[in-house]
């Protein structure tokens, strides 16, 4: 089977440093304050300058991505995976991050926590990658990137006259997606999940 994860928000958790950032400019921010986009700063009181600033010092960083922290179930998921690589499967690590070493960095990342040469792509196409490689399931957090991945598949079967033998994309629920509503396509449907190794016991089960 050909897996697609992505990382932030998946796998590493990018939200609590980067939350960090914003309170150092606007002091303490409420509990339960999400900052989805690099622009979300703006929301919260930073200014434009200010906003701008904290994304050029991430993409300058050559560890901002080397050494964010880990969710509670990273560890036993990036040892499943590497299991099932081992058994034959194909696993793709696909993120959007940008800035010095972004691809260098989440190697390294994904090593220190358990998967050594792991396959990382850096692109904003998602819905393009997951085609370009045939994927067979993909997990994401950002309804934007379920969307695109669900429409391109979707698109993809009906040319190609297929039903739908997808087993599924995977949409992860974090606090900033869970009142996101899918359009829902007939060849490429979307399911919510409360974490990856959910995902995982449900496509492969043990
Ligand atoms: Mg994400």
């Amino acid at each position: 089977m050909r897996i697609g994860f992505d990382v932030d928000g998946v796998l590493a958790d990018f939200h609590s440093p980067f939350l960090a950032e914003v309170s150092k400019i606007v002091g303490e921010l409420p509990e339960g304050t999400l900052l989805p986009t690099f622009d979300a700063p703006l929301r919260y009181g930073c200014t434009q300058e200010q906003t701008d600033d904290i994304r050029r010092r991430i993409m300058e960083s050559e560890t901002f991505w080397e050494l964010l922290p880990t969710y509670p179930w990273t560890h036993d998921v990036l040892e499943r995976l590497h299991s099932l690589r081992a058994a034959g499967h194909d696993i793709y690590f696909i993120t959007n991050r940008p800035g010095r070493y972004a691809k260098l960095q989440t190697e390294h990342w994904l090593y220190r926590f358990g998967f050594d040469n792991p396959t990382v792509l850096i692109t904003a196409k998602k819905g393009f990658a997951a085609l370009t490689l045939d994927l067979d399931t993909y997990i994401d957090d950002l309804p934007s990137n379920i969307e695109e991945v669900a429409k391109v598949i979707n698109n993809e079967r009906f040319v190609r006259g297929q039903e739908s033998s997808f087993p599924g994309i995977y949409i992860l629920n974090q606090p900033g997606n869970v009142d996101f509503k899918f359009q829902g396509y007939a060849r490429s449907p979307v399911k919510r999940v409360d974490s990856p190794m959910q995902m995982l016991d449900e496509i492969l089960p043990k």
